[in-house]
C-alpha cells in the first residue's frame, strides 16, 4: 500500500535557505537551485518574478516593486511571499506524469534555532502551497546526512554550515544532534563587511550584488598562493560620481576577518563543550564545511589553524543540505525517524 502511494506521489525535498532554495525530487535528484528573492509590486502585491529572474532585479527595481527575501536569518520574515516563492517553484518542478496524482510529501530543512511557532509556520507554509504530509529536519542534521556522514554510528560528527543568512554548526552522533549552534553571521554579513571597508577606504559606495561578486572572484580566509585583484565600479561618497578601483585579495580579506572570526569563535565554545569521548572522534575525524561559505577560498585552512581539526570541504557544498532532505525521501529509515510535524 506505501509502496503504491508511494508511486504516485512526487515527494520533495526542500531546502528553504537564506540565500538560495533548492529542492530535490525523489527518484530524479536536485532539479531546482535559486536565488530566495520575490519581486512583488508594492500596491497590487502581485508577485513578477521569483527566483533567478527576481535576483537581477535587486537594487535595480524602480520604486513600484520591491525585491524582497522571505526567509532572514533563517526564518521566515515574511510567509505570503514564501509561500508563494514555495508554490512557484513546486509547480516548476512538477513532471508532468505526476501532475494529477497525489499531492507529495515533503522534507523540509529548517534552522536548527527555530520556534515550535516557526515550526508551525513553515508546516502550513508547505501544506498552502500543496503538500500532502510535511517532515521538517534541523539543518545541521540534513547537511551531515547529505555530505555523507555516519549520523547514525556512535561517533562524533562536526558538520559546519556556512550558508547566506545563517551559520549553523552541530556536532551529531547516535542519530541525534549533540551540540548546536546557529549564528546569524554569514555570507551576507560577509557582503557587509565589504561594503563597509570600500567604503572607508575609497569612498566608494558599492551594492550588495557587487559585493557578493567581490567575495566569489577574490575573497579568501587564508593567504592565497597567487593573490588576487579586481576592478571594482561604484559611486564616489564624495564626488557622487561613478569610479572604478582596482582592489586586491588581501584587502578583502582583511574586510571578512571580523566575521570569519565570529564563526571561528563558535567553532570553539562547541568544541569546548563536546563530551571528551566525542571529542577524541572530532580529532580523528574532523570537521566538514557545507554551505555556500564553504566556498570561499582557504576557509578550510584558517579553520584548520584556529582548530587544530582535520578540516573538509562537502562535495557540492551549496546542495549538501537538499541533497540530505532526498535521501531521507529516499530511504524509508531516515524518513521514519523524523516525526511529523
Ligand atoms: P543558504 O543556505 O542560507 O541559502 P547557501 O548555502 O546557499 O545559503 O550559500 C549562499 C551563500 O554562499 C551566499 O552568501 C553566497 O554569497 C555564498 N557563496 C556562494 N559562492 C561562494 C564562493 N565561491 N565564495 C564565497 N561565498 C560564496
Ligand atoms: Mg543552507
Amino acid at each position: 500500500m506505501i509502496k503504491f502511494f508511494r508511486f504516485f506521489s512526487q515527494d520533495l525535498g526542500i531546502d528553504l535557505g537564506t540565500a538560495n532554495t533548492c529542492v530535490y525530487v525523489r527518484g530524479k535528484g536536485v532539479v531546482l537551485m535559486e536565488p530566495s528573492i520575490v519581486a512583488v509590486n508594492r500596491e497590487s502585491k502581485e508577485v513578477l518574478a521569483v527566483g533567478k529572474e527576481a535576483k537581477k532585479m535587486v537594487g535595480k527595481t524602480p520604486s513600484n516593486i520591491v525585491a524582497m527575501k522571505p526567509m532572514k536569518d533563517g526564518v521566515i520574515a515574511d510567509f505570503e511571499a514564501c509561500e508563494k516563492m514555495l508554490r512557484y517553484f513546486i509547480d516548476k518542478v512538477k513532471s508532468a506524469k505526476h501532475r494529477f496524482v497525489l499531492p507529495p510529501r515533503m522534507v523540509i530543512s529548517v534552522p536548527s534555532g527555530i520556534t515550535n511557532v516557526e515550526r508551525r509556520a513553515v508546516q502550513e507554509t508547505a501544506l498552502k502551497a500543496g503538500a500532502r504530509v510535511v517532515k521538517l529536519v534541523e539543518e545541521p542534521m540534513a547537511a551531515a546526512i547529505g555530505v555523507g556522514l555516519p549520523v547514525e554510528e556512535p561517533y562524533g560528527n562536526f558538520i559546519l554550515d556556512i550558508g547566506g543568512g545563517t551559520t549553523e554548526m552541530a556536532v551529531i552522533s547516535l542519530g541525534g544532534i549533540v551540540l548546536t549552534k546557529s549564528l546569524r553571521v554569514a555570507g551576507n554579513e560577509m557582503d557587509e563587511a565589504i561594503i563597509d571597508y570600500l567604503k572607508k577606504k575609497y569612498n566608494l559606495l558599492i551594492g550588495e550584488k557587487t559585493a557578493e561578486e567581490i567575495k566569489i572572484n577574490i575573497g579568501s580566509a587564508y593567504p592565497l598562493e597567487e593573490e588576487l585583484t579586481m576592478e571594482v565600479s561604484g559611486r564616489d561618497l564624495v564626488e557622487g560620481l561613478p569610479k572604478t578601483v582596482r582592489i586586491r585579495s588581501e584587502e578583502i580579506r582583511e574586510a571578512l576577518q571580523d566575521t570569519l572570526s565570529v564563526i571561528i569563535n563558535a567553532v570553539r565554545d562547541i568544541l569546548e563543550e563536546t563530551p571528551p569521548e566525542l571529542s577524541g572522534d572530532l580529532i580523528e575525524r574532523g570537521l566538514v564545511i557545507a554551505g555556500g561559505g564553504a566556498l570561499l577560498r582557504g576557509i578550510d585552512k584558517l579553520i584548520n589553524q584556529e582548530t587544530k581539526l582535520p578540516v573538509f570541504i562537502a562535495d557540492d557544498p551549496l546542495t549538501a543540505v537538499v541533497r540530505g532532505t532526498g535521501k531521507m525521501l529516499e530511504e524509508e529509515k531516515y524518513f521514519k525517524q523524523f516525526p511529523e510535524e
